[in-house]
């Protein structure tokens, strides 16, 4: 029997997936983004319908070799593409849009305080630990993915509240083990070198292709299933690990082979603020 509630029909995925499941969940984005938004896309398919959407730019001519969205949309609001986008898919959903730096947004602590998980897909660490930092307060869930630089691979992190650690235990476990993976510590390329110094674009990333962001976005929207099925009884492998460290293409020194993986469970890291009983943000 089909569910009265959905408009999209789930009859070819409800044997691996039950949408049953997601039909009060809801989930904050911040950056709609080349990841962000195929992210997006893969939960709206997969029954995810309650979405609040946090970014503040417009999708602009440059942005089509990595962003998916047409060309029709050029100079229009990601939000608002997004929230079209998903409610042409699934007509049954709730979209709040906020074109928004959630980093200035009076309404941001409010949407990570009702949501069930936070999908980071910014491509600032400041944003990233902002993120991190307002759902440790909130007890919610999120789970973050970054692209290093040049597209070599990326970075997923997932945060489920006092059962893993935080994006600075992340940091602090990274510093400890010596495992600096971030872009000043990957160095720049030559490109990169050339642009900075050559043509003064201070503002220019070197992120990757298309193929190399939407990799790092497919990690990132498994383990978001996985943490917001983590209490459900059903059929689907939970994931084990919280961190992963994915290539996608050799780097020296850094991965030796494509596509190879590296993950664990990073536990809160006793020094860490997030393991404090008191860490709730001020009010
Ligand atoms: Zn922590």
């Amino acid at each position: 029997m089909k569910d009265q509630n959905y408009s999209l029909e789930f009859d070819r995925i409800s044997y691996l997936l039950n949408p049953e499941n997601f039909s009060n969940k809801r989930i904050t984005v911040v950056g709609l983004g080349s990841g962000g938004t195929p992210a997006c896309d893969h939960l709206v398919m997969n029954g995810i319908r309650i979405w609040e959407l946090y970014d503040p730019d417009t999708l602009e001519s440059e942005n089509l070799v990595k962003h998916p969205r047409m060309r029709k949309d050029l100079g229009r609001l990601k939000v608002d593409i997004q929230k079209e986008w998903i409610e042409d898919r699934n007509p049954n959903v709730e979209v709040k849009t906020f074109a928004e730096d959630v980093m200035q947004s009076p309404n941001f602590i409010e949407s990570v305080r009702r949501s069930d998980l936070v999908l980071s897909c910014s491509d600032k660490k400041s944003v990233r630990e902002f993120v991190s930092d307002q759902c440790v307060a909130a007890k919610v869930p999120f789970v973050t993915a970054s692209v290093f630089r040049t597209g070599i691979g990326g970075e997923i992190f997932g945060y489920i509240p006092s059962q893993t650690g935080c994006y600075k235990c992340l940091q602090l476990f990274s510093e400890l083990n010596q495992l600096d993976l971030s872009d000043d510590a990957l160095g720049l390329t030559e490109d990169e070198e050339s642009r900075i110094y050559g043509l003064d674009e201070k503002e220019f990333r070197a992120s990757g292709l298309s193929i190399d962001i939407q990799m790092i976005a497919l990690i990132q929207v498994r383990m978001a299933l996985s943490i917001l099925l983590r209490e459900s009884t059903q059929s689907m492998p939970t994931l084990k690990s919280n961190w992963i460290v994915y290539a996608n293409r050799p780097a020296p020194g850094i991965f030796r082979s494509h596509f190879e993986a590296k993950q664990m469970l990073l536990k809160p890291q006793k020094v860490c603020y997030c393991t404090t009983s008191n860490h709730q943000l001020e009010d």
